[in-house]
């Protein structure tokens, strides 16, 4: 008999509403914790900038029993996941699970020596600490702004200039007639600069670091979703685990995956016209993708072309008076300057001596499965898989999560298992496969379905593909088929 846990689930964004369901649907008690006034995390209006849309098509950006309204279009805008988050919220009655303005400000080892934790809750400035079995840890990636300044930044603002970071981009009306300088390359910062060029800015100027892969919605004219998110593709990438026998094997095709890889980037130097804007990257493409490949913004290149926009290679060395300076020994005159430089990943709220056994010194997580360690007990992460279609490597995870929790998974995994394959993972990080540090390690994509399969195989599912083997090589993951084979793992019910 599994017996009936009080659960923590820290976070109300996509994350947070598939954990709770998961352990609720088993029968805990849930209670989740959102330290803003509405679930969405990333997607919570007041947090996003105009014109956010997915970069996921939207039926890879959905639940596996809630697909997004057919009336949206194929990659929503930020208002309409927020919409969708809460319709999803509303379809399983999740709001009476949630405690919303609840910030965990820390998270021990249980003060009365039960396993578990103890967390401090400072509830809208009342602060008290509650006891729980176990806490599904779903704070994202995105939560503690990466603040960087630069010399000269106090003057530059004293004399008027402004310096947002890039999640504080809400309002277009501030952008008229201001000469705005973006730093970064990644997509928020190529958003930004478009939607500053749009609404009516004098000059806008983007300087990024490297040249990276950018990947159009739709390549050659077809939807990307065809062409990048097939289990056929993924096999094409250096995945971990091979066995020798499997490696002698994948080098057979290795002439053909090669032309594929040229192939596909000569397309992207062709339809993107990256020469021109000496922006071709060194890295080929099938040694960078991972989560940080950013889709390309429509209208960039326009905006290039028609110089609404400027990119400059390189990156801020000073602010004096009104100008920035830049290692290009360039001097951009600014107004405003937007930091799209990220987010600093971790868990602040988690006491120091438990991040040491998480976190190795070059910020990699040791994480089975990217959501659990040997080391602390009655915690998992639920979203830390990050991927190309989030959401449902979130419900696949918190699916996993709760069974793992509950000792319910076919295979539940020993202390030795898990840590031989965090070692094997990080080896595999670390020598093949540098792209996958992003994110200190925590981001499946490109191997969704390698992700799965592990996740699939752990829960016992009796089924774990499609029946047509050509959908299952040739075709995106179906989020309704993986509500299927999740439904074909062992059911059990908490008492
Ligand atoms: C602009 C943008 C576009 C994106 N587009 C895509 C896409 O197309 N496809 C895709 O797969 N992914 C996309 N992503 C990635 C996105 O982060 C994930 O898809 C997903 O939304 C992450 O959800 P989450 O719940 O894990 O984390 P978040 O959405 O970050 O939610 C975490 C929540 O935890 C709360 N929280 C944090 N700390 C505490 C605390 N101490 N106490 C209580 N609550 C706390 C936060 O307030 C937040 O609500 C995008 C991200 C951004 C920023």
């Amino acid at each position: 008999m599994v017996k009936r846990k009080t659960i923590a689930v820290i976070g109300g964004g996509v994350s947070g509403l598939a954990a709770a369901k998961a352990f609720d649907e088993k029968g805990h008690r849930v209670i989740g914790f959102e330290r803003s006034h509405d679930f969405g995390g990333v997607w919570e209006l007041s947090r996003s900038y105009p014109d956010v849309q997915t970069q996921s098509p939207k039926d890879l950006y959905c639940y596996t029993d809630h697909p997004m309204p057919e009336d949206y279009p194929e990659w929503p805008k930020g208002p309409q996941v927020h919409a969708y988050l809460h319709s999803y919220a509303q379809k399983h009655k999740l709001s009476r699970l949630f405690r919303l303005n609840s910030n965990i400000l820390s998270m021990d080892r249980r003060h009365d020596g039960k396993p578990g934790w103890t967390l401090t809750i400072d509830e809208a400035g009342h602060v008290r600490q509650e006891d729980f079995d176990f806490v599904a840890i779903c704070t994202g990636q995105f939560s503690e702004k990466n603040i960087i300044s630069h010399p000269g930044q106090e003057d530059f603002i004293a004399q008027g200039g402004q310096v947002i970071h890039s999640s504080d981009y809400t309002d277009p009306a501030m952008m008229q007639g201001k000469r705005v300088v973006v730093l970064g390359g990644s997509k928020s910062a190529t958003d930004i600069a478009v939607n500053a060029a749009k609404n009516g800015a004098k000059q806008v100027t983007m300087v990024y670091r490297e040249n990276v892969w950018r990947v159009p919605y739709f390549v050659g004219g077809i939807n990307f979703k065809h062409l990048l998110y097939m289990r056929a593709q993924e096999q094409q990438f250096n995945q971990w685990g091979k066995s020798p026998f499997q490696r002698v094997i994948a080098g057979i095709p290795k002439p053909l995956v090669w032309a594929n890889f040229r192939g596909l980037e000569t397309l992207l130097k062709l339809q993107l016209g990256l020469k021109k804007w000496n922006m071709v990257p060194d890295t080929p493409i099938e040694k960078e993708a991972s989560c940080s490949l950013p889709i390309v913004t429509p209208g960039l290149f326009e905006s290039f072309k028609s110089g609404a926009v400027t990119p400059i290679r390189g990156t801020f060395e000073r602010y004096e008076g009104d100008e920035v300076l830049l290692t290009t020994g360039d001097r951009v005159k600014a107004d405003i300057v937007v930091l799209a430089v990220g987010w600093k990943l971790g868990i602040p709220y988690l006491a120091q001596q438990f991040r040491d056994k998480l976190i190795e010194a070059d910020g990699q997580y040791r994480t089975f499965r990217l959501s659990v360690n040997p080391d602390l007990p009655e915690m998992g992460f639920v979203g830390f898989n990050s991927s190309f279609c989030t959401i449902l490597s979130a419900e696949m995870i918190a699916n996993w999560l709760v069974r793992y929790a509950d000792g319910q998974l076919a295979q539940q995994p020993s202390r030795a298992q898990m840590e031989a394959n965090i070692e094997m993972m990080l080896d595999w990080r670390r020598r093949e496969r540098p792209a996958a540090q992003v994110y200190g390690g925590l981001c499946s994509a490109p191997f969704h379905f390698k992700h799965f399969d592990e996740l699939l195989s752990d829960m016992g599912a009796r089924r774990r593909k499609r029946a047509n083997p050509l959908a299952e090589q040739f075709s995106y993951p179906s989020a309704p088929a993986y509500g299927e084979f999740l439904a074909s793992t062992p059911q059990y019910h908490a008492e």
